[in-house]
């Protein structure tokens, strides 16, 4: 099998497995992967319900949004994705969702405080969320704008403790080595966004304690980390 059948492969399960994370709602979510020597991004098709989805339908577009193959028009956000890859060489995989508490911070234009060692354990810190859009910015290319947005948020930051966005007044984005992990970092992201909804109901605003922060951050990410078996 080529590597850009791998990589189609790889962004329909990925895709697929939106709906084992209850994290999509009719079609209001994409995955793609990107293959960084061939410089080919792979992306659901724009509105194919996950459950028809078969690899020979994911589309595949240059970094430049030229598609190269496939006969499905590309998801309507693959100007979002392609300007996240440009921007941030390290990430080879992107998750957009709706998913509803991840969206509820989003349309509070709210980051998520890091309130408990769960959301601890995925970012080193708050969740942060971008500025809204100008009317300029829509006009000239909305999708390549929101990117922009979300890149400029994200300026001088470390992307390995900060595996995901809110894009104010929409919803998350997020990313990860591959296309299976940025939806792992997504479900991830659900998850905190409900926890801190029903922690800031019960009145409990303080963040969570540096120090602990740190512990629970390092320990899963840092130089010495040992949660989990090893590689
Ligand atoms: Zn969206």
């Amino acid at each position: 099998m080529s590597a850009i059948d791998q990589l189609r492969e790889a962004v329909c399960a990925a895709n697929r497995a939106l709906v084992m994370h209850a994290l999509v709602t009719l079609t209001w979510g994409n995955v793609s992967g990107i293959s960084r020597d061939r410089k080919l991004v792979a992306i659901k098709p724009s509105g194919v319900a996950y459950e028809q989805l078969q690899p020979r339908d994911i589309t595949v577009v240059g970094l430049d949004g030229i598609p190269v193959s496939g006969s499905l028009r590309p998801s309507t956000d693959t100007a979002t994705h392609l300007v996240l890859y440009r921007a941030f060489p390290g990430i080879g995989g992107i998750t957009h969702t709706h998913s509803t508490y991840a969206c509820m911070f989003a349309q509070a234009r709210r980051a998520i405080p890091c309130l408990g060692t769960t959301h601890a354990d995925q970012f080193n810190g708050e969740v942060p969320v971008t500025r809204q859009l100008t009317a300029a910015e829509v006009a000239a290319g909305y999708e390549a704008a929101t990117g922009d947005v979300i890149a400029e948020r994200l300026k001088g930051m470390d992307l390995a403790g900060v595996p995901g966005v809110l894009v104010a007044g929409h919803g998350p984005f997020s990313w990860g080595a591959d296309p299976m992990k940025s939806v792992e970092n997504a479900a991830a992201l659900e998850a905190i966004a409900h926890m801190a909804y029903g922690t800031l109901a019960l009145n409990q605003t303080s963040p969570l304690e540096a120090h602990i922060l740190r512990k629970h951050h390092d320990r899963k990410h840092g130089p010495g980390a040992y949660y989990g078996q090893g590689s």
